[in-house]
């Protein structure tokens, strides 16, 4: 089931990765029709509980979306205004806003040429140099970021580390899953992503109870008990039926993972000997394949031509954030975030696409880059 004909391939298909889910999905929508609960109930506590072991910490606290949790995880640690905090530009917009959402200011650092990840030389450069109060590591397209590395710069700081793992749930760091790693870490669950509902969703994991509890009073007007605010806070609560659409999903998780990890190996069998950089696990690291990006020097022709033949490609950033009005640096100059935004494309990876429809997309590619001027 797609909510696209047949003759294209989408570059993302929510409708097709939940079809197999939707016997399941509509009772539980069922359950919380008629169970008198819609925000912050039973479902929100079982999901939170049901998330946070699956990761075996302490605590999971479920809210409105990702950049609410990247936000509130920041405040958490005390992170406001006249604060640096020090990420990546080739990110969502979100992870930025969630930043100045707190009324702090990023810092962009550059990234890794072969993981386009936070950079740990970049970084210690930047640590060296700023008063960083924070680090924003994004596991981009699900590889993992050097968490060790990253980890060892923020305890010699003494900072602490907000993991970004909107785009890697189940991704792991020698051995580890993301999101255990950092003092706390944001998740999304936007329909597209590796873990999403029917709408938006999100979550903070933590090992601290205090800055958990902390957070648990932020999503909810500051409140420490009912009526009663220490804090001004945020009304950024998980609903009933996006936490019970998200318990049915979480137990298949792993395995839409591997999915992904198949169309991932399939496509590198297919497109390995063209002329174009194929994404790569580096060593330690088990990714969990949320984008399948290549690079190419003709990265938009490459697209047009693919659109033609009916095969939906993505550009996961277009533009680094440091180039984008709202945060322009113009100053700032990022010479591998740059080049990536501009040769990247992410071609469809996701549960529900068939082989049938992974090989379709490398004979389009191979036909193209057969063609001229290309
Ligand atoms: C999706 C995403 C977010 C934001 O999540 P929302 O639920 O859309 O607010 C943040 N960071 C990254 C890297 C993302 O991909």
């Amino acid at each position: 089931m797609s909510a696209f004909p047949a003759e294209t391939i989408p570059c993302a298909d929510p409708l097709a990765g939940f079809a197999p889910h939707q016997p399941a999905i509509r009772a539980a929508i069922d359950r919380v029709l008629t169970s008198g609960r819609y925000v912050l109930g039973p479902e929100v506590e079982a999901f939170e509980h049901e998330f946070a072991a699956y990761h075996s910490v302490g605590h999971c606290i479920g809210v409105a979306n990702g950049t609410d949790a990247l936000e509130l995880a920041l405040r958490a640690v005390g992170i406001g205004v006249g604060d640096e905090v020090a990420t990546v530009a080739n990110t969502a917009t979100a992870t930025t806003a969630a930043i100045a959402a707190t009324g702090a200011t990023p810092r962009f650092v550059e990234v890794d040429d072969s993981t386009f990840n936070l950079d740990p030389p970049a970084l210690a450069r930047c640590l060296a140099t700023h008063p960083i109060k924070a680090i924003v590591p994004v596991h981009l397209y699900g590889h993992p970021c050097d968490m060790t590395r990253i980890n060892e710069l923020a305890r010699a700081s003494r900072i602490p580390v907000i993991e970004d793992c909107a785009q890697a749930h189940g991704a792991r760091w020698q051995g580890r899953l993301v999101g255990t790693e950092g003092t706390l870490a944001a998740f999304s669950f936007y329909p597209t992503k590796n873990l999403g509902c029917l709408g938006d969703g999100g979550a903070v994991l933590t090992r601290d109870s205090a800055l958990a509890d902390r957070v648990r009073s932020l999503r909810q007007y500051g409140w420490r008990e009912r009526y009663v605010a220490v804090e001004p806070g945020r009304n950024s609560r998980l609903d009933e039926l996006q936490a019970a659409v998200l318990r049915v999903l979480l137990p298949s998780l792993d395995d839409r993972n591997t999915r992904r990890r198949q169309i991932a190996s399939r496509y590198r069998a297919a497109l390995s000997d063209r002329d174009l950089i194929l994404p790569e696990e580096s060593p330690g690291a088990v990714s969990s394949w949320h984008q399948f990006v290549i690079r190419s020097p003709g990265r938009d022709e490459l697209r047009n031509r693919l659109a033609e033949r009916g095969i939906g490609t993505a550009v996961l950033y277009p533009a680094p954030i440091h180039r984008q009005p709202a945060y322009a640096r113009r100053e700032l100059k990022l010479p591998v975030t740059e080049r990536l935004c501009a040769e990247l494309l992410c071609l469809p990876v996701y549960p529900g696409l068939a082989d049938g429809q992974v090989d379709r997309v490398c004979q389009a590619m191979r036909a193209v880059l057969a063609e001229p001027q290309l």
